[in-house]
């Protein structure tokens, strides 16, 4: 069973037209593509993440369950869309319900926005069977915010994790410095009965000090999106960690339990589409011989599937 714990939907009004077009002009620069070309050729590819289309790469990728989300952008530099964050997790609800067992939505909110953010938790899990929460850090806020403790004791309440992105990489007029997860450790410490999942595994300047927090907390997690292209450019480190994790001792549940599979789709698909990275996982213990390192089959299965599977109650 491949499940994957990190995916979007995404819908051109979820987010507000000066974050597409300062995107915009950031990617055409960077990319050394015209605005408009770039707007007819990669945007459409981003923008029209629907579900259909997800399920469709999906199948292609041999995936059978799969965690979306939307992102509330509303309160960072981006400003508020043209929807609501309700609306657009009712949107984000809406197109997961017609893949039932297929699809599942965690909510995406700012806890910035207080009782806001606490009621609409509520119904997104009591109304619309959400399983989860999703923050994006680098909006502006530090998870650790003694302000969000309330939020913290409803998702408690209410049984449902908290996947927090942890990677300096985000919209690229985001700030990184929030997404450490040194911050999520201290919720951790302070909420022991919520499950947390670092996103991305830290991404490069933060993988080891996630090792450390899931040695150090029972309830944190992670996840290995973004590790599409280092796992190709520098195998050898990818494949250590990941036998780290596999083979690590610890005196809470091992690591190679927590560890868990996503893709970012649609958002790594120009990096290594979402099948590719799929077969890269399934390939790991054939390649890992080439680096001396040997991986159980079994371990492999944990990550692709049956630690999220068991993670969320599927
Ligand atoms: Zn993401």
């Amino acid at each position: 069973m491949i499940i994957n714990v990190h995916s979007h939907l995404i819908h051109r009004n979820m987010w507000s037209e000066y974050f597409w077009d300062r995107n915009a002009n950031i990617f055409s620069e960077a990319m050394n593509v015209p605005k408009d070309v770039l707007i007819k050729t990669l945007f459409p590819r981003i923008v029209n993440a629907h579900a259909e289309r997800y399920v469709e790469a999906m199948d292609d990728a041999g995936i059978d369950v799969g965690i979306v989300n939307g992102t509330d952008w509303g309160m960072s530099a981006a400003g508020e869309a043209k929807w609501s964050v309700e609306e657009q997790n009712q949107w984000v609800n809406q197109q997961v319900s017609e893949y039932p067992d297929k699809l599942y939505a965690i909510c995406a909110v700012d806890p910035r926005r207080g009782d806001k953010a606490i009621k609409l938790v509520e119904k997104a899990v009591n109304e619309w069977s959400m399983i989860g929460v999703k923050f994006h850090p680098t909006a502006g806020y530090y998870p650790d915010n003694p302000e969000f403790f309330p939020f913290y004791k409803k998702c408690v309440e209410l049984k449902v994790p908290i996947f927090s992105h942890t990677s300096v990489f985000s919209v690229p007029f985001m700030e990184g410095k929030y997404a450490d997860p040194i911050y999520l450790d201290s919720v951790a410490a302070r909420f022991p009965d919520l499950k947390i999942v670092m996103l991305h595994f830290g991404g490069l300047p933060w993988v080891l000090k996630c090792v450390e927090i899931m040695n150090a907390r029972h309830n944190v997690y992670t996840e290995i999106s973004g590790w599409q292209s280092r796992a190709f450019f520098e195998t050898d480190y990818f494949l250590k960690l990941l036998h780290k994790m596999f083979n690590s001792a610890s005196l809470l549940t091992p690591l190679k339990d927590r560890i868990m599979f996503g893709t970012d789709w649609p958002l790594l698909e120009t990096v290594l589409e979402q099948k590719d990275w799929v077969e890269w996982i399934k390939d790991i213990p054939e390649k890992a011989e080439e680096y001396n390192l040997k991986f159980k089959r079994s371990n492999i299965k944990k990550l692709l599937g049956l630690n999220a599977k068991e993670f969320l109650n599927l």
